[in-house]
């Protein structure tokens, strides 16, 4: 419902101005098509209502109600409404009525597509049975340059005003577009890459090392006995300890380092265009960073990583192989006592080893 309301209320703030500058120059071209008739009172208080305070009256009533997407598509009904009006009581004088009823059917379709402007165009028919019903039905094809000069402003300017508001809505959408595309990629907790996101650049990776011949390791670093932390202290302090470890990896690695939460308490990482030895080296002090932790409201809490490191080999037939070197070393970390690192480097073996 607020989302909705939300909405409703950038469709009003959106028409808003283009409104004012509308209904202000448009009602220059009616009042010179209108002078040489003689109109009614009426007619011109009418006309100083709709081009200098309807704008305002039309945003109140959209902006206060409790469905401002309805009020304005309303308002913008009325708008037409008013169009027609105009348009039979000049006597379909040709430019003015033409420059009227054309901006009105852009402003339609720009804010609702075909469907606001044939309804658009249906409430400009019922101005116009008004018109006649009150002055009655006449035609002129009659125009001064006065009359001429009068609809330049509105030809000029509000084409502007609608074209502007299309763009800024446009540059809005791709801002969006663009977020929207980061969150997907995001692991929302720790604000690394998400599993999918790091396996995509894991596949354009393997392809590179494979035609390049590059240098590169992959790393996958799980917590030991994070379940336990969890049971022990609440997932509140677990969630902290995993976003200490995503902080951990931002400051240690490079910035064209790829570093990803593979899922619960597995994180994953790519170094590009280093040697096995500073692969390890690299993971190697943060395992140590990381083994110094101390949560401010746990002080007796204890944290380890176990890391299984794979450097790219040409055997490799498929990214999932190179993945699955890194998950032997792992697991191998994991049995040989765990906070260490093990790596795939042809037979893998513990290096490094610093018991708990
Ligand atoms: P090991 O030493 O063998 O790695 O054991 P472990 O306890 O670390 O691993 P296990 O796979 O048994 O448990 C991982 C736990 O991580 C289980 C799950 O409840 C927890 N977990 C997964 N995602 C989250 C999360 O987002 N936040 C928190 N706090 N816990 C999570
Ligand atoms: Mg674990």
């Amino acid at each position: 419902m607020e989302n909705h309301r939300g909405k409703g209320l950038s469709f009003a703030k959106r028409i808003y101005r283009p409104r004012i500058i509308g209904l202000g120059i448009g009602g220059i071209s009616v009042f010179a098509a209108l002078y040489p008739l003689s109109m009614p009172h009426w007619i011109w208080a009418l006309l100083l209502f709709h081009g200098l305070i309807w704008p305002h009256l039309a945003y109140q009533l959209s902006s206060r109600s409790t469905f401002p997407y309805q009020a304005e598509r309303r308002n913008v009904l009325y708008d037409s409404l008013l169009g027609g009006f105009w348009a039979a009581s000049m006597q379909f004088n040709p430019l003015p009525a033409v420059t009227i009823l054309s901006m009105m059917a852009m402003n339609n379709v720009a804010a609702g597509g075909l469907r606001l402007f044939l309804r658009g165009s249906l409430a400009q028919g019922v101005g116009v049975l008004l018109s006649w019903a009150l002055l009655g039905a006449n035609f002129s094809n009659q125009i001064n340059p006065w009359q001429i000069y009068a609809c330049l402003p509105m030809l000029i300017l509000y084409p502007l005003a609608v074209g502007m508001v299309c763009y800024q809505l446009a540059i809005t959408l791709s801002k969006h577009k663009r977020a929207l595309s980061a969150l997907s990629r995001t692991d929302s907790l720790t604000g690394l890459l998400n599993h999918g996101s790091w396996k995509d650049l894991l596949h354009i990776k393997f392809h590179k090392c494979q035609q390049q011949q590059i240098e590169a390791s992959i790393a996958l670093i799980d917590i030991d006995h994070f379940k336990a932390i969890n049971d022990t202290y609440g997932h509140i302090i677990g969630d902290a300890v995993l976003r200490h470890l995503s902080s951990e990896l931002r400051r240690n690695l490079r910035h064209d380092d790829l570093a990803g939460r593979y899922g619960g308490d597995e994180f994953c990482v790519i170094l590009p265009r280093m040697s096995h030895q500073q692969a390890a080296d690299i993971m190697e002090r943060l395992r140590q960073v990381f083994n110094q932790y101390q949560h401010p409201d746990v002080s007796e809490l204890k944290v380890s990583l176990s890391i299984g490191l794979a450097a790219f080999d040409t055997g490799f037939k498929d990214p999932a192989s190179w993945l699955n070197a890194a998950d032997k070393a792992l697991y191998l970390a994991k049995n040989s006592g765990r906070n260490r690192i093990a790596s795939n480097g042809g037979k893998a073996h513990v290096s490094r080893t610093q018991p708990v």
